[in-house]
């Protein structure tokens, strides 16, 4: 249940595999309402059959980010192709959700879901508000961040204390900003995580930021007119649309299943820690828990036992990669302003976005380490880093 990326791309994996399958949506469309910037990399959309996308879906591509720290210092990093793109994010749950009904799926909007059928200690079905109950022989969760329903399994779902509270707008014009650079604010403009500037070619961007700390609205108004650099790239815009939403960070919980049940996407925290993407890895993990949700029915056991591959299968695919996203938030979260200056100065001098022109991975960001960490500016970076991190993670 749930017609956000992770429950689509699950249902269309499962209707290819032939199985008989129903999303249920509590909104009245797929995709709306939308809090997402849809920051994507482009290799990763490749891997999943998403890219080229249909027209409208995407917005702008990206071969560039400038960073900056609280006080303005500027550190850029030009790629040798485009490596980003931004995505409507409604358009594409549409896309996603319209090629499961082509598959097969069916898809009940305006159903929302109110809770589990348990009998036996087996989830058996599911309670919709003013509908009859509906048996399964396995539901899938993907009710997103709310974790309402995988409460009532027992797991223990998202810890409050791994969640940054974000605030996202659209504004309807941006100055000084180059068409196709990603503009990433670090520092105190939003302690716990960063803020983030996504142009699109007609001028107007997306901007948002969050936070483990305090108000993010507060933040956002804080960096629309005190930042060094913001405040002249937003001079007069207006702000168009604002949502608010949360984004988990301490990466996969430690149990997705139970007997007859599967969860996936945001609701486990299947989300990158350093960056807070879940689109990649709700998509990636929806097409394992379908496998696994195919093999199960063919096998006939729907017991924990037999969905645990589900939770091994996923672990292999993510689990180096957020381990180290894990260690590299900490780190980013120690840094005081004064000390991003620093890091941002050292990265300027030492050649650092030389070493990164050719990176293509954002989101497996433990394997691209592994691989740059040949080049000898990266090794003078992560010597430096490590100090850093380890004088902060005494
Ligand atoms: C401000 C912000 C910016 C972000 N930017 C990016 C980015 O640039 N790139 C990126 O990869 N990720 C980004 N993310 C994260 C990304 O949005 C999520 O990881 C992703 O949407 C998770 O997909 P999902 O399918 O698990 O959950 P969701 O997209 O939240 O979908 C859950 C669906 O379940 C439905 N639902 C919930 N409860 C019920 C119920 N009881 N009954 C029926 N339906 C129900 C909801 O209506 C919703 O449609 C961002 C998040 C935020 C907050």
């Amino acid at each position: 249940m749930g017609a956000g990326p992770a429950g689509s791309y699950a249902a269309l994996r499962l209707a290819m595999l032939d199985v008989k399958t129903d999303v249920y949506e509590e909104h009245a469309e797929v995709g709306l309402p939308s809090h997402c910037a849809g920051h994507i990399s482009i290799r990763s959309l490749k891997a999943l059959g998403y890219y080229p996308l249909p027209k409208g879906i995407i917005e702008n591509i990206f071969n560039a980010a400038n960073f900056y720290s609280p006080s303005g210092t500027k550190f850029s990093i030009r790629l040798k192709t485009p490596v980003t793109c931004a995505l409507n994010r409604a358009k594409f749950d549409q896309h996603i959700a319209n090629q499961a009904q082509q598959a097969g799926a069916t898809f009940h909007l305006g159903h929302t879901v109110q809770s589990l059928q348990i009998e036996n200690n087996y989830v058996k079905g599911i309670n919709i508000k003013n509908h009859p109950t509906v048996s399964s022989k396995i539901v899938i969760d993907a009710e997103g961040i709310s974790s309402r329903l995988l409460h009532q399994t027992g797991l223990r779902g998202i810890d409050g204390k791994g969640l940054v509270y974000a605030v996202e707008t659209e504004i309807d014009q941006v100055h000084d900003v180059e068409p196709h650079a990603v503009e990433v604010y670090l520092g105190s403009s939003a302690p716990g995580f960063y803020s983030w500037l996504i142009p699109r070619p007609d001028g107007s961007a997306k901007l948002g930021l969050a936070t483990n700390h305090g108000n993010p609205q507060t933040y956002l108004k804080h960096l629309m007119t005190k930042h060094p650099i913001v405040k002249n790239q937003v001079k007069g815009a207006k702000i168009v649309k604002t949502s608010y939403h949360a984004i988990p960070l301490a990466g996969p919980i430690n149990r997705a299943y139970v007997n007859g049940f599967l969860a996936v996407g945001d609701v486990v925290s299947q989300v990158k820690p350093t960056t807070g993407g879940g689109v990649i890895f709700g998509l990636t993990c929806g097409e394992i828990a379908a496998s696994v949700a195919k093999s199960a029915l063919k096998l006939g056991d729907f017991s924990a036992k037999s969905l645990s591959v589900y939770h091994k299968r996923c672990n292999e695919t993510l689990n180096f990669d957020i381990s180290f996203m894990l260690h590299l938030r900490r780190f980013l979260n120690s840094l005081s302003d004064e000390r991003w200056d620093s890091v941002l100065r050292f990265c300027n001098r030492f050649g650092v976005a030389k070493a990164l022109c050719d990176v293509e991975e954002i989101d497996y960001q433990g394997q691209m380490l592994m691989q740059l960490a040949t080049k000898p500016a990266m090794l003078v970076a992560l010597g430096y880093f490590g100090l850093l991190y380890l004088f902060a993670n005494p």
